[in-house]
């Protein structure tokens, strides 16, 4: 069959969108007997628009499940089995990660590599066809449902029609899918939102001697910056700040950036001798929202379905866990077990419970980390003895790495334990005397 008549059969499912969320949905439903097309508009390799890198053990144990070889994915990538949280001049935690799924680390992966791993997989799953730099432009309705795309293609001049039961949007933040359908917007909270942009660099200066390690610059501001060790020696350096105080800002989003940077002695002192070697990137006002999950003939998965503030680093984690989710519904809407209407309400169920929780603890993380300026003598005492307690340490790890439930990561009862023995902990410090790693540089 010709690469042309390929579209001309009638598929199952059209999925818009070929990185986390979408192609690891098409990787799961292949060998099921469905007919799936996966269309992207990008070519691979090729990273996303704006997304950083890291990637937590968790989000690795599904990759496993798709049989994703870690070696190809974080290749020339280090390991990192801790980061460290400078908050202000105050103090420093230090946050490990607990082994899950034999994994006790985390990778700032180079996304270009990362989802041409997840493309490349698709080649080899049955009844999945795929087209690269294949753009959607609009979707086909029949009586209010969804059965098709029209889909530009680099070898053809004009869009040409492709059919199917349904189309999952997987096509991320702005997705076409979702404005398409008119997907209503669920939740969304535009209270605490930031604006984050960021760039590689090469010859960034180590944290410190010893194993590679990530770094948070929270400068009790209302912005953050971030040190993410990635592929190939290069660092990705992230600026984040409250979308109100970055947007009084005067300057080009690069002259901001660097600016922003330079002013930040903790910051500066990793890349006075380095340089920037990619173009800057990222976004104003980082939407944090739940749409719609689906309708008629159409579902959403993803950053398309549901996107946050990047601060906990779970957006691939919840894009493929949301692919898993969906997958399984669809597998029992194909088998006949279950309508359209029945499969994706159960999805929508499912999905909404998985994400919900993680979503609102990220939303209070934001708050606490970059809305809030907490006055001197709160950072120095009651923040430090609950950041720097490692009881605290274990729960943001189970926490980030979705093993707790968030309602009861930080409640009252927590805080002010954490709180009573921390203060006692740094008073033992003091007396013993010497070097506290938790002191600021
Ligand atoms: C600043 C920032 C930092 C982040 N940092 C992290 C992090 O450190 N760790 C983490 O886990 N997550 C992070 N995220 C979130 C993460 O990037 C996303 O959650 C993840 O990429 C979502 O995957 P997705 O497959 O849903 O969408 P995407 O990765 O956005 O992929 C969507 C795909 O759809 C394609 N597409 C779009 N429109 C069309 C169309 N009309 N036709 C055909 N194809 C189309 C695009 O080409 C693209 O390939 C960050 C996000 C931001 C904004």
């Amino acid at each position: 069959m010709s690469e042309a008549s390929e579209l001309d059969q009638d598929f199952d499912l059209i999925i818009v969108g070929g990185r986390p969320a979408g192609a690891s949905l098409a990787a799961r439903l292949g060998g099921q007997g469905l007919r799936v097309l996966v269309l992207d508009k990008a070519s691979f390799p090729s990273r996303p628009p704006v997304s950083a890198p890291f990637v937590l053990p968790h989000a690795m144990a599904l990759l496993d499940e798709l049989e994703l070889d870690e070696a190809e994915y974080a290749a020339d990538t280090p390991r990192m089995h801790e980061f460290v949280l400078e908050f202000g001049g105050y103090f420093r935690a230090w946050i490990g990660f607990e082994p899950l799924a034999g994994r006790d680390y985390v990778y700032a992966v180079d996304r270009a590599r990362f989802d041409h791993c997840l493309w490349r997989k698709l080649a080899r799953v049955p009844g999945v066809i795929t087209r690269e730099r294949a753009r959607v432009t609009e979707l086909i309705r029949e009586a209010d449902r969804v059965v098709g795309v029209r889909v530009a293609l680099p070898d053809q001049d004009e869009p040409r029609s492709v059919r199917a039961r349904a189309v999952i949007g997987a096509d991320g933040r702005r997705s076409l899918v979702a404005r398409s359908v008119d997907a209503e917007v669920t939740v969304e909270r535009r209270d605490v939102d930031t604006t984050i942009y960021y760039a590689h660099w090469e010859g960034v200066a180590p944290y410190q001697d010893g194993p590679t390690i990530a770094h948070i610059h929270a400068s009790c501001d209302g912005f953050s910056f971030v040190f993410m060790p990635s592929a190939d020696g290069q660092v990705m350096v992230l600026a984040q700040g409250r979308s109100d105080y970055w947007g009084a800002l005067e300057g080009s989003p690069a002259q901001i950036y660097e600016g922003l940077l330079r002013a930040r002695p903790a910051v500066w002192r990793r890349l006075a001798g380095a340089r920037r070697v990619s173009e800057l990137s990222g976004m104003k006002r980082v939407g944090n929202l739940f749409r719609a999950p689906a309708g008629p003939g159409w579902a959403l998965v993803g950053d398309a379905y549901h996107q946050k503030d990047s601060l906990d680093a779970q957006g691939i984690y919840d894009a493929l866990l949301g692919a898993k989710l969906l997958a399984t519904q669809l597998r029992r809407w194909h088998a006949g077990d279950l309508s359209w209407d029945q499969a994706v309400a159960n999805y929508g169920a499912a999905a909404h419970a998985a994400l919900a929780p993680m979503f609102e603890a990220t939303m209070d993380r934001v708050k606490r980390e970059l809305y809030d300026e907490p006055p001197p003598f709160v950072a120095k005492t009651i923040l430090r003895w609950v950041l720097t307690h490692p009881d605290y340490a274990r729960r943001f790890s189970d926490l980030a790495t979705r093993r707790r439930e968030p309602e009861g990561f930080l409640t009252p009862g927590v805080l002010l334990g954490l709180a009573a023995r921390g203060a006692a902990g740094r008073l033992r410090a003091r007396l013993r005397g010497g070097a506290d790693r938790t002191d600021p540089l």
